[in-house]
């Protein structure tokens, strides 16, 4: 029997596998290969499904935080608050602008930063906060705005991984600051056949200065009012993602009944592990258990051929490149905690029930055993 993947792209592609090679075939008659009709309209529709009026296409998830911020004019001696716990991206751009990562902890229930631990954080230097939407759950974003508000600091959504996703009161992840970061990378709730991001922004003042950003900071076609970099969408990347959008909304529904699915079937084993809560408008990017036993257990389900993750091992603060820093182990217990036992189970909206089970099965077989 073949492995459970940890995530299933081939049935997505042969299920859109007509319209995504018809796509591609336009772009190759049109040759028209970097930003365009495609980038454009690929723009109208993000901007009307997240209902923020601009949208920018650019490389990739990182460069989208990375132009944000630029956009933001971070810099040396600015801070910028951020979770100790999420993809490496969320740090490094804040560090490759020569601006310092101020890391907060995490709340142990949510996996994103800690609103209060955040606000506390703000200093005089404090230039831009960048909440992470963990695992496609809203962070706590309120307390974090009001403060943002007061003293003129930017908040800079990371919405890597929560395209889709809704707060309590029904508001899109990303559209609750100055500028929301979208990722296309091929793993992602919508993904593309490559790299490729998006900046999504209520701001036309923003729009525009990312637009430039985007190509060298242009303001004409040789003139530099600014510096910016190479951050532009591909248009293959924009007609693939145009083919997938309309099914955004019923694949995280699909997510989201896998998760209850798991959720059920995971009570028998509900004494060795913590399952993640159901809260309205979560897109279950990720279905991330807590268990001590969570290294034994990825090795056991490995053998029984179920492909897991685990997001992420090591905290930011703990990274070796943010040595200078000065943080060391202990510093955030949560974000370390979390490093140590959380495990990500196959989840994606074509996960048959059968393969389901066995992911079910193999975890009961292991804590029977233990
Ligand atoms: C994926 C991801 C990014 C980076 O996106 P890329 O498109 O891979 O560059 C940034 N932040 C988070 C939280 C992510 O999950």
């Amino acid at each position: 029997m073949s492995d459970v993947p940890f995530v299933g792209l081939k049935a997505q592609y042969t299920a859109l596998r007509e319209e995504i090679r018809a796509a591609i075939d336009r772009v190759c008659d049109a040759q028209a290969f970097v930003l365009g009709e495609e980038v454009a309209s690929l723009e109208s529709e993000i901007a009307a499904f997240t209902g923020a009026p601009y949208a920018i296409g650019v490389s990739s998830g990182t460069d989208a935080l990375l132009a944000a911020l630029m956009a933001e004019g971070v810099g040396p001696g600015d801070e910028v608050v951020t979770t100790a716990y999420s993809f490496f991206a969320t740090a490094g751009v804040i560090a490759r602008l020569g601006a310092k990562p101020v890391f907060v902890d995490i709340d142990p229930e949510s996996f994103n930063l800690d609103p209060k631990a955040a606000v506390a954080s703000v200093t005089e230097r404090t230039r831009a906060i960048v909440p992470v939407h963990l695992f496609g759950r809203c962070a706590d974003l309120d307390p974090i705005l009001d403060i943002a508000r007061e003293r003129g600091i930017a908040v800079v959504e990371d919405a890597a991984q929560a395209l889709g996703t809704r707060d309590a009161a029904g508001r899109e992840a990303g559209t609750l600051g100055a500028t929301g970061c979208i990722s296309f990378f091929p793993t992602k709730n919508l993904g593309g056949f490559g790299d490729g991001g998006m900046v999504i922004t209520c701001d036309e003042a923003r729009a525009e200065k990312l637009r430039s950003l985007r190509v060298h900071g242009t303001v004409g076609v040789y003139d530099h009012a600014i510096v910016g970099g190479n951050f532009r969408l591909d248009a293959i990347q924009a007609a693939v993602l145009r083919v997938k959008l309309p099914h955004l909304r019923g694949w995280i529904a699909a997510r989201r009944e896998r998760a209850e699915r798991y959720r059920e079937q995971l009570q028998s084993v509900g004494s060795h592990v913590t399952l993640p809560r159901d809260v309205a408008g979560h897109a279950m990017s990720q279905f991330v258990i807590r268990t001590p036993a969570r290294d034994a257990l990825r090795a056991f389900l490995a053998k029984a051929g179920v492909q897991t993750q685990v997001y992420y091992p090591i905290p930011l603060h703990l990274q070796a490149c943010f040595r200078d820093l000065g943080y060391g182990a202990g510093d955030y217990p949560m974000a370390e905690a979390a490093a140590a036992d959380s495990l990500a189970l196959p989840l994606y909206p074509e996960l048959s029930d059968g393969d389901q089970d066995r992911v079910v099965a193999a975890i009961g077989d292991f804590f029977d055993r233990s």
